[in-house]
């Protein structure tokens, strides 16, 4: 059995000592012609180290999702895509598989969860899905009830705020004064 984290390498291992096992090096997974030998399937869970809880994909950063050349010119797959599609089966036309686990070498079907990209950037760590935690906007309000406008592209707005904001292009008003209004409009005070 080969040892997943030792497909890694590259160049060819001397062995050090003459009866050590030839070490596993790319060459010798590679037919001269540039084919694999081992069918896509078989090369894919060589790279795959299960554990009771996620299965970590062991041939890239364990901070970005892995990738999988699948080999004959067909170009190269997510590892937790290709490992939800061996399992699983087919992921729905325009779905992206969604982590729950939040850890992107993750390939675990179990932890994958089709969903449409709005849904996964709400939930990832990027900018928006950072904000899209928050429950208040910068000025304390909260983001619930009549207060949380949902943008059609999945960010969130402050209907105080908004309000607040084109009452002031009319009025000599100041914020404070406009807000308290705004805020007895909507019944949050
Ligand atoms: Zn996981
Ligand atoms: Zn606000």
């Amino acid at each position: 059995m080969v040892e997943a984290g030792e497909i890694r390498m590259t160049k060819p291992v001397t062995p050090t000592k003459l009866t050590d096992p030839p070490k596993w090096s790319a060459n010798q997974h590679v037919n001269p012609d540039g084919t694999y030998k081992l069918p896509f399937e078989d090369r894919f869970w060589q790279y795959v180290r299960k554990t009771d809880t996620c299965w970590e994909w062991t041939a890239g950063g364990r901070k970005r999702y892995g990738l999988f050349n699948l080999g004959g010119g067909r170009g190269q797959i997510s590892a937790h895509r290709l490992s939800y599609m061996l399992i699983k089966g087919e992921i729905p036309d325009g779905l992206t598989l969604d982590h729950l686990c939040r850890n992107p070498s993750c390939v675990n079907p179990d932890h994958l969860e089709p969903v449409t990209s709005g849904v996964n950037t709400l939930r990832g760590d990027s900018v928006t899905s950072v904000n899209n935690r928050k429950t208040h906007c910068n000025r304390g309000h909260s983001f619930s009830g009549v207060n949380l406008i949902l943008r059609p592209t999945g960010g969130r707005d402050c209907l105080t705020c908004r309000l607040v904001r084109s009452r002031l292009r009319s009025t000599e008003e100041t914020w404070e004064q406009v807000e308290q209004k705004v805020k007895v409009l909507l019944g949050t005070v």
